[in-house]
């Protein structure tokens, strides 16, 4: 099945030159870089269109992630291109620290503000989720500060979040094997339990009862603590990189209620789950949350430009604008003038195409239904979406939910099997996961599906001949 095109690169590369510059020279994230080299380097990906990569081989792959979860209008958008050229040849760059602006900052904050409802209306700018996340902290523990409680400095995160790369990212994140590398967390994080049924759930008990357990874990902690000794919550409102784990439909409003009592901020973390992925503008409007922070990025510029932000409710900014006098957090590219056009005019396009409505009425539907045919598959436990995102779960016995010994192993072989296929399905674990761009046709939802299909039958081959 392996199709093979002409590819039209912009550039006539010589891939086997550049393969071989690749792992004389660059070093890859999240990689283990002799195993790569052993397997023969990277494959190189050399254009884009759509829905669709190119890679220096000739091989044409359905993106079913869209990216790393973030282009969201897809591939080859002329107009993002010609927006950031002509932002370029005006203003390239100015900084936004000693009172000045620029008018792509000021217009995206704006717009992002108006796509958030009442509560927020203050945009502060990074470069990546990361870096969202780290504001996210510097603004919770000046806030109880200013508010006379500087006791009040735990965060409380889960297992198995992901919240970036950074030290405080990957401190809030709940990814032990990061942790274990650099001694992480930093002080004042603390993780409970995820709200993953399928992985996590006793046996008999229901999701419900399950999503009030998960979510009671944060109350534990708040009172092994001490309420006084805790800032805030945070959660992606769906885990992507966990393995897109939604959440029982008890578990947010649980949480919400938590974090009243208890006087703590409820941070959202919407690097996946903003701009029209659950198919509202954000997560936690799908979900019916109400955060104070909302760390967003990734799907923001359709990942054309780097950028991220935190949107700042109200009741957070008026404390600290009131009481806090000058805030020291910046960085240089905080609202980089380039990449908030390409933002806006991503927002533009998401808008004026209805990409939020195609999700919510059409192809997140179509994609719950799809996946769900899988469901008949031997090593198919659970299949579950959430607007376009998708997670179908692997697993040695599906009455009792068993895993496979050495979580990961079979997903990756899967993950493999499917990139042969020419399309690209992530594995979290033994979880194949499914983010494509919201420009996604149904019949590519279909492709998307058949590929998937057909890595299951060959990774059952796989655990067959080698007695998994
Ligand atoms: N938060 C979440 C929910 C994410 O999924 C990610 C990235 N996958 C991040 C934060 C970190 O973003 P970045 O890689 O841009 O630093």
């Amino acid at each position: 099945m392996t199709e093979t095109l002409e590819t039209q690169s912009v550039r006539n590369y010589d891939i086997e030159e550049l393969k071989r510059l690749d792992m004389a020279h660059h070093w890859h994230p999240f990689t283990d870089t002799k195993a790569l080299h052993k397997e023969g380097g990277a494959r190189v990906i050399t254009r884009a269109e759509g829905c669709y990569l190119y890679d220096g081989d000739g091989h044409k792959l359905l993106d079913g992630m869209a990216g790393l979860w973030c282009v969201n209008v897809g591939y080859g958008r002329q107009e993002l291109a010609e927006t950031a050229y002509r932002q370029m040849l005006e203003l390239p760059y100015y900084n936004t620290f000693f009172k000045t602006a620029t008018p792509p900052a000021i217009e995206l904050s704006a717009k992002v503000a108006s796509l958030l409802g009442d509560n927020f209306h203050h945009i502060f700018y990074s470069n990546s989720g990361s870096e969202a996340n780290d504001t996210v902290l510097r603004m919770v523990r000046h806030y109880w500060n200013l508010k006379g409680q500087p006791n009040k400095k735990t965060i409380i995160s889960r297992w198995n979040a992901y919240h970036g790369s950074t030290v405080a990212g990957a401190s809030l994140g709940g990814m032990k094997p990061m942790h274990k590398q650099a001694d992480l967390p930093i002080p004042g994080i603390t993780h409970v339990m995820q709200p993953h049924w399928f992985q996590e759930a006793e046996q008999g008990e229901t999701p419900e009862d399950f999503g009030k357990r998960a979510a009671h874990a944060i109350e534990q902690r708040i009172l092994e603590l001490g309420p006084e000794n805790v800032a805030a919550f945070i959660g992606e409102p769906v885990q992507g990189a966990g393995g897109v784990v939604i959440p029982p439909s008890t578990y947010w409003p649980e949480v919400q209620k938590i974090c009243q009592k208890y006087d703590l901020l409820l941070i959202a973390d919407e690097v996946i789950c903003g701009f029209g992925r659950t198919g509202s503008w954000f997560g936690h409007q799908t979900l019916g949350i109400k955060p104070d922070l909302i760390p967003m990025a990734k799907g923001m510029s359709s990942g054309y430009l780097p950028i991220s932000a935190v949107a700042v409710s109200d009741k957070v900014s008026e404390t600290l604008f009131e009481k806090g006098g000058e805030f020291y957090h910046g960085y240089t590219y905080s609202g980089h003038p380039a990449a908030c056009a390409v933002a806006l005019r991503n927002i533009e396009i998401m808008e004026r195409e209805h990409l939020v409505e195609k999700v919510h009425n059409e192809t997140g539907p179509y994609l719950a239904e799809a996946l769900a045919t899988l469901r008949d598959h031997p090593l198919v436990g659970e299949t579950r979406t959430l607007g376009l995102l998708g997670a179908v779960e692997i697993c040695k016995n599906k009455e009792t939910r068993e895993r496979f010994a050495d979580l990961g192993k079979v997903g990756t072989m899967c993950r493999d099997h499917i990139m042969e296929r020419n399309a690209i399905s992530r594995a979290c674990g033994d979880t194949m996961v499914v983010s494509p761009p919201l420009i996604i046709e149904k019949g590519q939802i279909d492709d998307l599906v058949a590929a998937l299909r057909g890595a299951l039958d060959d990774t059952m081959a796989d655990v067959e001949k080698l007695g998994l």
